[in-house]
């Protein structure tokens, strides 16, 4: 069917690569393209010989005109951005000079500040339209199943949603004292910033962590979980009908946080930069350097991860409560693709989002969060793809 260039080979992105090869029909060729060309040639050195045609780059995301350049060589139908937050709109612009698609699975961050929002990328709108290109935001797992999971409860089971919970259940055990799941400067950043959840259609910040539940996770069992701020409030807030409190929580070992919480007092989770024998660093940069590459965490790390959502609202004037999930092994997708469930359950729904719009389902010009396309297709991919999910209408409630 047509050629993706893939930016980024990471974690998320070496999972986006083998579910691209294993979907050859539509992902005829893929070109990996990311800063370190090596490990864009060793994954492909672990796929070539597939039916997938499969070519390397190296580019700096950072640069557009590097990107353009790129793009016009390899001419793909979709760039599918794997990099890091910082690169969407460097890669949004090279996709609006070149009129090609766009698709990624988090939104933009300043690099400068600890800020996420959509702000930036959905004021990109009129211009995507007027190139006629769709570009696709936040196709992960959350953010993006968790879109079409909430489309999907919409369209079939609600005329109005009132609650939405969404629960990140991770119960994997890597056996280090302390490593984070994807990319640690990403993920400490989202972890130590203020809490938030939106509520009668205005925001209510919390201090890090402050808020704690105990929940009985389907297949996992009972976990601490705790609110987070998380970007797909802000756009479900928007386009899910009768939305009157939306929150998000995270499971958290107590391991996990002390360790956090040591690594928060002496100073190692700063994005102040520091001088250190005469060089400028940045202190959560140099903690990167030291901890686990989550890339690594695969062979190691056994257990579940449970991600759903939970919806109380009404149908036909009735109370309607809805709970749908996704539990995932991480042995399991490490004996498919080589990668732990974090990296396996943001990469296969990317892939799927790529796929609907390469054939046509899922594009429409301009910029859209996952929750303003038919879920229809997506659900069934998840179950195709290796994401199967289950429903109940009588879930435990979140108080
Ligand atoms: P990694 O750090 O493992 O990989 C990031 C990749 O991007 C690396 O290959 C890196 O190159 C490359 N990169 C970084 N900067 C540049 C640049 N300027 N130019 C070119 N390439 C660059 O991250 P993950 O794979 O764990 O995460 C990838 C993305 O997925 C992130 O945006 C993350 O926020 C998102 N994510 C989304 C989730 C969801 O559910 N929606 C869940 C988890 C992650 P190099 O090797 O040289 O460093």
């Amino acid at each position: 069917m047509g050629r993706a260039l893939i930016i980024g080979a990471g974690g998320v992105a070496s999972v986006v690569v083998h579910k691209c090869c294993q979907n050859s029909e539509v992902f005829e060729e893929i070109c990996i393209a990311s800063r370190t060309k090596s490990k864009c040639d060793a994954l492909k050195a672990k796929l070539d010989g597939g039916k997938t045609k499969i070519t390397t780059a190296q580019v700096d995301a950072d640069n557009v005109d590097e990107l353009i350049a790129l793009i016009n060589d390899y001419k793909p139908d979709i760039v599918m951005n794997i990099a890091l937050p910082y690169q969407d709109l460097t890669i949004m612009d090279a996709c609006l000079a070149t009129k090609t698609h766009y698709l990624d699975t988090a939104n933009y961050e300043p690099p400068e500040t600890a800020k996420f929002e959509y702000s930036w990328q959905w004021a990109y709108r009129k211009k995507f339209e007027e190139a006629g290109i769709t570009a696709i935001l936040g196709c992960g797992f959350d953010p993006g199943v968790t879109g079409v999971f909430s489309a999907y409860a919409q369209k079939h089971y609600f005329d109005e949603i009132h609650y939405i919970d969404i629960l990140d259940a991770n119960a994997g055990d890597h056996g280090y004292p302390f490593a984070t799941n994807f990319n640690p400067e990403i993920n400490i950043r989202e972890v130590t910033a203020k809490g938030s959840y939106i509520e009668n259609g205005k925001w209510v910040e919390t201090e890090p962590m402050e808020i704690k539940r105990v929940y009985n996770f389907p297949e996992i069992g009972e976990k601490d979980m705790y609110l987070l701020h998380h970007e797909e409030l802000e756009s479900l807030a928007l386009n899910i009908n009768g939305i009157k409190r939306i929150r998000f929580f995270m499971t958290f070992s107590e391991k996990y946080l002390t360790h956090l919480k040591v690594l928060e007092n002496v100073g190692m989770t700063s994005i102040e930069p520091i001088m250190y024998e005469g060089k400028e660093i940045i202190p959560l940069q140099f903690l990167k350097a030291v901890l686990p590459d989550p890339a690594s965490l695969g062979p190691r790390t056994k257990g579940k991860t449970n991600i759903g959502c939970i919806y109380q609202g009404i149908k036909d004037g009735k109370p309607v409560n809805y709970y749908v999930y996704n539990v995932c092994d991480h042995q399991e997708c490490y004996k498919e693709v080589g990668s732990q469930a974090i990296s396996y359950t943001t990469g296969v729904p990317a892939m799927i989002g790529a796929m609907l719009l390469m054939k046509g389902e899922w594009k429409k010009p301009g910029v859209y969060n996952v929750e303003e396309f038919n879920p229809d297709p997506f659900m069934e991919a998840l179950n195709k793809w290796g994401l199967p999910w289950k429903e109940t209408f009588s879930p435990e409630l979140v108080d």
